[in-house]
């Protein structure tokens, strides 16, 4: 008998841990390997002791350009995703982020975006959102190439 045990993966909340200053590479086949990671980090964001509403895959420590996000009280993946449009204006808000845990840092972000991608079948996702969601969206495209919300402090102490 197989018996299939998910890997659990702790998101990694140690700043300076490689996985999270790197330029991530992209999805080139989309096969069981990418499923399963999507399976992880959605496994992932719902264990996250803080609510979650979005993730991106060098969190866990696989730096490929993959992210999952709700949408609709469901979890998606978003593979390979590219930032088309930006509008509806700017706004400063405190953000926290899953590997920061305890801080929370002003950051300007776009009120919405248009992003696109794939999802973990390979078939084209297009997403518009707003408000909170965008401002998700915009944070896990950063990590993607290896930035966090502390990247642009002055150093401190
Ligand atoms: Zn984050």
């Amino acid at each position: 008998m197989i018996t299939i045990d998910w890997a659990v993966r702790p998101i990694i909340t140690d700043a300076d841990h490689p996985a999270l200053h790197s330029t991530c590479v992209p999805v080139e086949q989309w096969d069981g390997n990418v499923r399963d990671l999507v399976h992880e980090m959605i496994d992932a964001a719902r264990r996250s002791p803080v609510r979650a509403i979005s993730l991106a895959a060098p969190q866990i420590g696989e730096c490929v350009r993959v992210i999952v996000y709700t949408r609709n009280d469901r979890w998606r993946a978003l593979i390979n995703p590219e930032l088309r449009k930006t509008f509806g204006g700017e706004e400063e808000l405190p953000e926290e982020c899953l590997s920061l845990p305890g801080r929370s840092i002003l950051r300007k972000r776009w009120l919405s975006v248009t992003v696109t991608g794939r999802d973990e079948r390979g078939r084209p996702v297009r997403e518009t959102v707003h408000g909170w969601p965008a401002r998700a969206m915009q944070h896990e495209l950063e990590h993607l190439d290896g930035l966090l919300l502390t990247d642009d402090l002055p150093a401190s102490g």
